[in-house]
């Protein structure tokens, strides 16, 4: 189920595809192109199959500000990283209790600063942490994310963040003794995370600690289940549909009907999909007479926007403009423009297109909404950072 088997019309439909040549015709390339519409609907979806769910946008998947100040007006909360993010959102008039500081890596400062601006909902994962934000936020509210192994996640986000049940219980008992709030626990089961199974096992650790802090006399009252929610990358995923079905499956079975408080917080299934990276083959050429792959070079790489294609993990769906499904296909490297060997896109997964590809021709690389232009670099090799146009501004 590759590409060699998947066609432009199953990221794009005609009409669309129809404006976005049109729209690109006559702009230099590489750039991004972010339909606002789409993170529209993406939302309301997320939301309408998860109505009982509070979502707090991940701000780091796309931090743009048409797409905050959009989806503040759709009465989303955030999920911050930063103090940086923090003034972003301050700046366009977004209250602080609509904000989360969800980075377990915090300078105390930092904390304090959030802090004296009004935030007062913190994650952490560690002692050291939990007193830094004792200190500089006391009386806040604290959830605690548990580690979560990251498998069957196209991009895991693994071992650096939460902490083990044990460790956890501790954090919430000490929590209350510094004078702030146990609130919740929170997990990420991965982005892009293809087993729906994963929301099961964090949600039997979640009820485990729920249990665990009650007999302690303490109540929890939240639980924040992260991002993890897919987009049409080239591999599919079950719909959304499914995930919340399943997910809402899970919370029954270990809450009942009396769900504590939900949170999630997507990033990549809010803006991944909206987004279209037009790039140009800068040329086609052959590394010896005997070798059966030739080499693509584009004019977007690993520093232009395509980070994640490290390890090759996520397999972004990648077509010529002028496709031709009736021509014959042949599969090539592709790599980026940059002095840097590690700037080679898919070298072991091979990509297929239409064996006249040349020197010249655009592609269209779908579902570069997320995690892409705020990762292009500054001036690597004089690139300039991934340009950006948007579609549908109100
Ligand atoms: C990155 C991140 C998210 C967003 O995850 P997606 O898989 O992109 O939806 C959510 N929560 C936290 C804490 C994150 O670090």
């Amino acid at each position: 189920m590759y590409n060699s088997e998947r066609v432009i019309t199953d990221f794009i439909n005609k009409s669309d595809l129809k404006k976005i040549k049109e729209f690109s015709k006559d702009k230099k390339t590489p750039f991004l192109i972010m339909d606002l519409n789409k993170i529209d609907k993406k939302y309301d979806e997320l939301k309408k199959n998860l109505p009982f769910a509070k979502i707090y946008y991940a701000v780091k998947a796309n931090p743009q500000d048409k797409i905050i100040k959009l989806l503040a007006k759709k009465g989303s909360c955030f999920d911050i990283a930063t103090i940086y993010e923090l003034d972003q959102l301050l700046r366009l008039k977004i209250s602080p209790d609509r904000i989360s500081f969800g980075n377990t890596i915090k300078k105390e400062k930092d904390i304090l600063y959030a802090y004296n601006k009004g935030v007062r909902l913190f994650v952490s994962d560690s002692f050291s942490d939990l007193e830094k934000i004792a200190r500089s936020a006391p009386g806040s509210k604290v959830f605690f994310r548990i580690l979560c192994d990251g498998g069957s996640a196209d991009w895991p986000l693994s071992r650096k963040f939460g902490s083990h049940p044990d460790i956890t219980f501790k954090l919430i008992i000490e929590s209350k003794r510094l004078g702030l709030i146990p609130y919740g626990i929170s997990f990420h089961v991965g982005s892009q995370q293809r087993d729906i199974g994963q929301w099961d096992n964090a949600i039997s650790q979640v009820k485990y600690l729920f249990d665990a802090a009650k007999e302690e006399g303490i109540e929890l009252r939240m639980i924040n289940m992260g991002g993890g929610f897919p987009s049409n990358y080239l591999m599919p995923t079950r719909s959304i549909k499914t995930y919340a079905h399943e997910i809402t499956r899970f919370l029954k079975e270990d809450f009942g009907n009396n769900f504590p408080e939900i949170i999630i917080e997507p990033g990549r299934s809010i803006v991944a999909d909206a987004g279209i990276i037009v790039s140009e083959v800068i040329m086609v050429s052959k590394k010896s007479m005997c070798n059966q792959y030739d080499w693509v070079f584009l004019d977007v790489g690993k520093f232009g926007g395509l980070i994640e294609t490290i390890d090759e993990s996520l397999k972004y769906p990648i077509f010529l403009e002028r496709e031709n499904k009736n021509l014959e296909k042949k599969e090539v490297i592709l790599a980026g423009p940059t002095c840097d060997s590690a700037d080679i896109l898919y070298e072991n997964f091979k990509y297929s297109f239409q064996t006249d590809i040349k020197e010249g021709d655009r592609v269209f690389i779908f579902t570069t909404g997320a995690y892409t232009q705020s990762y292009s670099s500054i001036y690597f090799n004089g690139f300039p950072p991934l340009k950006l146009y948007f579609l549908n501004e109100k």
